[in-house]
C-alpha cells in the first residue's frame, strides 16, 4: 500500500475507531496510516477486480462460507439483520459480517456435470 502524498510504501492498517471507519468498511474501504507522513487514509484491502465480491474486510479473503445472521455481532451487526444481508464468515480470521456483494462461484462448474 502506498501512501497517496508522499507514496512512502509503509503504510499499515490503521485501527477502526469512527463512525465512518466502520461505515467506509461496509464498501470495502480500509483505514490506512502512512509511516512517512502520518497520513491517515482509506482505501481497499482487496485489489478492485475483487471488490465486487463478497471479501473478509479484515484479510481480503474471498474464501468465505455463510453463517446465521445471528453469529454477527459487533457496532453494524444491527444494520445487516434490518436489512436482511446475508452472513458470511471468513475462517482465517474469525470475521463474522454482513455483505452486500455476490459470493464469488467456485470455478468448477457443478450445475453441468449431473446432466446426462
Ligand atoms: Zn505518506
Ligand atoms: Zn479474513
Amino acid at each position: 500500500m502506498n501512501c497517496p502524498v508522499c507514496k512512502h510504501r509503509e503504510c499499515q492498517r490503521s485501527r477502526r475507531r469512527s463512525y465512518k471507519d466502520h461505515a467506509l468498511g461496509l464498501i470495502g474501504l480500509l483505514p490506512w496510516r502512512c509511516a512517512g507522513c502520518e497520513l491517515r487514509f482509506y482505501a481497499t484491502a482487496v485489489p478492485l477486480s475483487q471488490l465486487f465480491y463478497a471479501h473478509c474486510g479484515q484479510c481480503g479473503s474471498l474464501g468465505l462460507r455463510g453463517v446465521p445472521r445471528e453469529s454477527v455481532v459487533g457496532f453494524f451487526s444491527f444494520v445487516g439483520r434490518a436489512l436482511h444481508l446475508p452472513a458470511l464468515r471468513c475462517d482465517p480470521c474469525r470475521n463474522n459480517f454482513f455483505t452486500i456483494r455476490p459470493l464469488r462461484r467456485p470455478e468448477s462448474g457443478s450445475m453441468t456435470a449431473a446432466e446426462r
